[in-house]
């Protein structure tokens, strides 16, 4: 599990903030990547280039390494790339209350990394089925199982 809270005082905070809104604790992140050209370890937080054999990466491939550890997270937006820059493509979500939509393929069957960009913050997750290239199954599974935890909360208010 990533956990995003503040040691001092508990608050949650975004993935790569730099200080807590509550008690202004400042943090460092760490990043960390094996270097798929040099096998290195590049702390992406810090520079997105391999400092032994000079490879780039986008900081979104660091992030979507914990994701696929641990599932979604919510990201300060002032401390990463515009998603396009991570190679995701602009696309169309279920109507929330989300600014834009973006996805990036993660494989012919692993289905789509989803960023959802709010003002203040991105949330990045998976879905099993790609949009993209299986927008029937996307609908069906992904789009059917968020449409049931809507009406399940909605229930419990009752
Ligand atoms: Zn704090
Ligand atoms: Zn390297």
């Amino acid at each position: 599990m990533v956990d995003t809270s503040c040691e001092k005082c508990g608050n949650s905070m975004f993935l790569l903030q730099d200080n807590c809104d509550n008690c202004g604790e400042n943090y460092e992140w760490e990043l960390t990547k094996d270097c798929a050209e040099c096998g290195g370890e590049v702390d992406l937080a810090e520079s997105v280039v391999c400092g032994d054999c000079g490879s780039r990466y986008s900081v979104w491939t660091g992030i979507e390494d914990l994701v696929d550890e641990s599932g979604g997270l919510y990201i300060d937006k002032g401390a990463v790339p515009h998603p396009c820059a991570g190679l995701y493509v602009p696309h169309a979500g279920f109507p929330r209350m989300q600014i834009f939509d973006y996805r990036k393929m993660s494989g012919v069957l692993g289905g789509d990394f989803h960023v959802v960009s709010y003002r203040d913050y991105y949330y990045i997750h998976k879905d099993g089925f790609s949009a993209i290239s299986n927008p029937i199954c996307h609908v069906m599974f992904d789009g059917g199982s968020k449409l049931l935890e809507v009406s399940t909360s909605v229930l419990s208010f009752l």
